[in-house]
């Protein structure tokens, strides 16, 4: 059986932490599936759109990794695109508290998905999403930040 992870988030943008994450998770995985979450409710600074632009560019070179939007419940997600895995990143103890509250309901959900972390090195652990939102707001530079070749 083909092993397919799914790596959700919001990726608003994708940093360097999540593209370390990705090129991990290649040597467990088959494919990687990076679903790009919509939530209506969740104000963000990229555009679906230019968030999946963004990713697809990186990794149009890698035909295991494909990136799609989903707006729907993950585990649901992950059965339409038949991944039997979701791939997430830890960062700290923190991530670890609310990434296993997700990581329990999602296998309530649906007992056939497993959760699989990864984590991140020292060097990126510091990284998010939310600091390169600040620093491009702020007309600083995010190049330290973000993957080689990421381009808005
Ligand atoms: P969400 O809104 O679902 O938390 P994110 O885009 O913020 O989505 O993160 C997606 C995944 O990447 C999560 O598992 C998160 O813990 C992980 N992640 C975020 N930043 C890093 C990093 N610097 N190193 C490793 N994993 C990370």
């Amino acid at each position: 059986m083909e092993r397919i992870a799914l790596f959700p988030g919001s990726f608003d943008p994708i940093t360097r932490g999540h593209h370390e994450i990705i090129n991990k998770g290649l040597g467990l995985f088959d494919k990687i599936v990076v679903g790009v979450g919509i939530n209506a409710g969740k104000k963000t600074l990229f555009s679906v759109e230019d968030r999946l632009r963004i990713i697809t560019e990186l990794f149009e070179h890698e035909p295991r990794i494909s990136v799609l939007p989903y707006q729907t419940l993950t585990v649901k997600f992950c059965k339409e695109i038949g991944a039997n895995f979701i791939l997430r990143g830890l960062r700290s103890g923190l991530d670890f508290e609310y990434e296993q509250s997700i990581a329990f309901a999602n296998k309530e959900l649906d007992e056939s998905i497993e959760t699989v972390f990864l984590l991140s090195s020292p060097s990126y652990s510091n990284i998010s999403s939310t600091i390169v939102r600040d620093i491009i707001v702020n007309n600083g530079d995010y190049s330290k930040f973000v993957p080689k070749g990421f381009k808005i």
